[in-house]
């Protein structure tokens, strides 16, 4: 990705930094985003995921509903684990008497709940704010949860989910959708990406094309539904799509198909189409003033 930016472009150091630190990122949000997206309960809700806070902490999962906030710490570690209070940490044991040490997914959560109360008090929400640890796979037994800690496992997480009764209904459905759109705008501010925003990289500065995926040095020539890099010999029918990735870091976090055609160097409106259609991405907006968005587990 570095490659679109100018060389010695004197934020480099700082924006590989940040890229290696994303890359770790845990993994498991993936089941579980995919077992919410069979979530239909009577009561109306909305999720929002990989939220930034102003402090640039993440929330995995935010779910908002008529009566509170639910908070959902998503961890995927395997092995056998547990938690150790005072201090609080996670224990993770391997059979071959391998160790590691984690910080207490409980109290990331509790951190993460202190964070969006204080959200929630500045932009005036009386929510209450509740937190569950889901562990993402079922294999991830975790021993001595405290009794006051709500962990489910990610398929418990449904059915929990379900079989709430929201009686005492804090918000209209209004209000419900003007929250999550406030809270959505607090995360834009603070969301790493698209770095051009956020390290103030002038956009005209960022090269357009699509790189070849071997030598990465070398931009790619359009064929009839393919691409080519001449000197490495290789054909791609997807090199475009990486360069799709690559506007949403860089960029600007929604793409036009105007925008798609123009960065990827294409010939026509309808291949930009095809071309973001193929990217699964979310559609905003009605047809005439239609942008795309990437879906929240791929922020
Ligand atoms: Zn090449």
């Amino acid at each position: 990705m570095l490659k679109r930016l100018p060389p010695n472009h004197e934020r480099n150091g700082a924006i590989l930094e940040l890229l290696n630190y994303e890359n770790a990122g845990a993994g498991g949000e993936e089941r579980v985003d995919d077992l919410l997206a069979y979530f239909e309960p009577d009561y109306p809700y909305i999720i929002i995921q990989d939220l930034s806070l102003p402090d640039r902490s993440q929330i995995d999962t935010v779910i908002i509903m008529q009566d509170r906030l639910l908070i959902l710490e998503i961890k995927n570690i395997g092995g056998k684990l547990r938690l150790q209070t005072n201090p609080s940490v996670l224990h993770q044991s391997f059979q071959n008497g391998k160790q590691r040490v984690f910080k207490s997914p409980v109290v990331q959560a509790e951190t993460a709940k202190i964070k969006m109360e204080k959200v929630l008090k500045q932009i005036n929400y009386h929510l209450p704010v509740q937190i569950a640890v889901i562990m993402a796979y079922p294999s991830q037994i975790i021993e001595n949860v405290p009794p006051d800690a709500t962990v489910w496992i990610a398929d418990e997480l449904f059915f929990q989910l379900h079989r709430l009764d929201i009686d005492n209904r804090l918000l209209t459905e209004e209000q419900m959708k003007s929250l999550g759109a406030q809270l959505l705008a607090i995360d834009q501010k603070y969301q790493p990406f698209p770095l051009a925003l956020n390290m103030r990289i002038n956009p005209q500065d960022i090269q357009t094309g699509v790189y070849c995926p071997r030598c990465r040095l070398r931009k790619m020539k359009r064929f009839v539904r393919k691409w080519e890099c001449a000197p490495c010999n290789i054909f791609s029918k997807d090199a475009h799509l990486d360069a799709i990735d690559e506007w949403f870091m860089l960029v600007k976090s929604t793409i036009t198909t105007k925008e798609c055609k123009t960065f990827l160097g294409l010939e026509t409106l309808e291949a930009a189409q095809r071309a973001l259609r193929r990217k699964k991405l979310e559609e905003v907006g009605g047809k005439r003033h239609r942008f795309y968005r990437q879906k929240q587990e791929h922020r």
